[in-house]
């Protein structure tokens, strides 16, 4: 049965089917059992816990937002609550879930054609596949949408790939990659369903990570890579159509980032009423409340966003500037919720073990990935002020 969570304030889950309820009840009682006990180990490891892959792929997770897989009909905001729950438990999970759902899925779902989504969607969805998006570059993040390097090359009925990539999501396992690259002829990005196993494309680990250390991140390097024009996305014919995935993969992250900050809170809060000092638990210090009811404001405020930006999103209402708003405001919340959430437990803070040391450090990659808070504050200010401050 469903529990409302005490960490909605406001009580926004009110706004779900008993459906969708339901499902986010099963998904947070699979979350509770077979992940939070085992995560903070595969972190510490930098190990990606793939037995788990088919398990997730069973709560539909990775297949609630496309028709062709979804098991019922369902909305925006019932998709965000699911990112929520998974950050809430581990930012590593949510974050693959947003590259094979959102990112790569996401592209064949913007950008492929009819086959393409027929052939490709439902096995990412059941997890048969492991999907990744190769966008940004070692010399191009920011400014992907005009700085890429990576060149397509048409030769009759197939396509030539030259070029790197950096920071790929699932990319050290995925078994196709989504290669956006600019083709010679006419300057304009296009993209690629690359199989891994295709001669001259080869990834390797990014090590040492600080942030998000389960799930793995990848360079790439293409060499004379052979595509035949089939595995071209058939819709992509510029950099518009990366954008849209963007426009709805960064709404997602800011949910995922209220799901971080909650589960930071969560910590510190069970902490907090058990930790005794000055003959009382530090839970009933005013600076203590203090600390908590900051977090609970950013976590309240931010949810109310990220639940309209997505009822926008229902209504074909969202634009780029919307999710960009809601990306930049709810991972800078983030990031002050987790280091008050930290500071609250004080030196047991930094310790794995007690529960907020993970989202801690996980909140910095959430905080830079699908656009840096600069970049999405610069898409906003360009709608606000109709002057492009980046190009
Ligand atoms: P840079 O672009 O070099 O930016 C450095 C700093 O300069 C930032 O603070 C930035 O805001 C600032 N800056 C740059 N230009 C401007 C400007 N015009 N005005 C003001 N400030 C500016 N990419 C993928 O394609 N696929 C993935 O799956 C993927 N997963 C990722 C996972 C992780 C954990 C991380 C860390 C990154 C991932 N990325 C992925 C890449 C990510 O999207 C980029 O890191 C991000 O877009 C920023 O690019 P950059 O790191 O090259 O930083």
């Amino acid at each position: 049965t469903f529990e409302p969570l005490a960490s909605d304030f406001y009580a926004y889950e009110s706004l779900l089917s008993e459906r969708e309820r339901e499902a986010l009840a099963e998904l947070r009682a699979w979350l509770e059992a077979d992940v939070r006990p085992v995560i903070d180990d595969y972190w510490e490891r930098a190990e990606f816990p793939m037995q788990l892959v088919e398990p997730l792929a069973g709560t539909g997770a990775m297949s609630f937002a496309w028709d062709e897989t979804a098991p019922f009909e369902n909305s925006a905001v019932f998709r965000g609550f699911v990112a929520l729950e998974l950050a809430r438990v581990d930012a590593s999970i949510s974050t693959f879930v947003g590259v094979q759902s959102g990112l790569a899925t996401g592209s064949l779902a913007v950008a492929g054609s009819p086959e393409q989504r027929r052939e490709w969607i439902p096995k990412l969805a059941s997890g048969e596949l492991i999907g990744a998006f190769g966008l940004t570059e070692p010399l191009s993040g920011s400014d992907s949408a005009r700085g890429l390097r990576t060149t397509a090359r048409r030769e009759g009925d197939e396509w030539v790939l030259n070029g790197e990539k950096r920071w790929i999501g699932n990319a050290t396992f995925s078994d196709i990659t989504i290669i956006w690259a600019k083709d010679v002829a006419d300057g304009q990005v296009k993209g690629f369903i690359v199989p891994t196993d295709t001669p001259g494309y080869s990834a390797s680990k990014i090590e040492g990570k600080i942030s998000l250390r389960a799930v793995q991140n990848a360079d790439i390097v293409l060499e004379d890579v052979r595509v035949p024009e089939r595995l071209r996305l058939q819709r992509a014919d510029s950099f518009r159509a990366t954008a849209s995935v963007l426009r709805l993969t960064r709404a997602e992250v800011a949910w995922s980032a209220v799901g971080v900050a909650i589960g930071a809170y969560e910590a510190a809060l069970a902490y907090a009423k058990t930790r005794d000092q000055f003959g009382k638990p530090i839970a009933s210090h005013q600076l203590v409340q203090d600390l908590l009811v900051k977090c609970l404001g950013n976590i309240t405020a931010s949810l109310g966003m990220v639940v309209r930006v997505s009822e926008m999103l229902d209504r074909g209402e969202q634009r780029d500037e919307h999710s960009a708003l809601a990306k930049s405001y709810a991972t800078a919340r983030m990031r002050e919720t987790v280091a008050w959430a930290r500071e609250a437990m004080g030196g047991n803070g930094i310790v794995l073990e007690h529960g907020a040391a993970r989202f801690f450090a996980d909140a910095e990659a959430l905080y830079s990935y699908e656009g840096t808070r600069e970049m999405n504050t610069l898409i906003v200010g360009r709608a606000i002020t109709g002057s492009a401050a980046f190009v």
